[in-house]
């Protein structure tokens, strides 16, 4: 597979937003910090620069059955600060108002992006080279969130 690393294949113009954060407060990372991700397979890559709008964690049955993941984490980037290289990701309207990117090739979730957020694209964390580089701060549908015990503790 190539990858044209060095090609920018979504203008920042092209791509608008999804979610915002209810809380509205700006997470504090470091302007300077720049947060690179990509698909399980590689083809799909982004870049987002600080400081980020919010970093939180959505119980919504759409994210759900998107991730197959009864937790999505989501990092809330304001347009002009993000960035993708790589493939093309292909597009599925969850919503009326909503849009899911995914790698063409490996199928890893990309970005969701609304309507009713125009000015900001929100990414997946797990899918960031350094997670720990970021820390959720709020929750959003809790009261779709899945009842499950907790994960067992293996003792040594
Ligand atoms: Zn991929
Ligand atoms: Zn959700």
């Amino acid at each position: 597979m190539t990858i044209d690393s060095g090609k920018e294949h979504v203008p920042y113009s092209k791509l608008i937003c999804i979610f915002r954060s209810k809380g509205g407060a700006k997470v504090k990372t470091a302007q300077s910090q720049v947060l690179k991700g990509h698909c399980l397979c590689g083809a799909c890559k982004f870049e987002l620069a600080g400081p980020h709008n919010w970093v939180g964690n959505c119980y919504c049955e759409s994210c759900r059955r998107a991730t197959a993941s009864p937790m999505t984490t989501w990092i809330g980037n304001p347009n002009g600060n993000w960035r993708f290289w790589g493939i093309q990701p292909k597009t599925y309207r969850s919503s009326d108002h909503a849009e899911r990117g995914f790698c063409p090739d490996c199928g890893s979730q990309l970005y969701y992006k609304s309507e009713r957020y125009p000015n900001e694209v929100h990414f997946y964390a797990a899918l960031l080279e350094d997670p720990a580089k970021i820390s959720p701060s709020s929750e959003y549908h809790s009261e779709e969130r899945i009842n499950w015990p907790g994960i067992a503790v293996h003792e040594s």
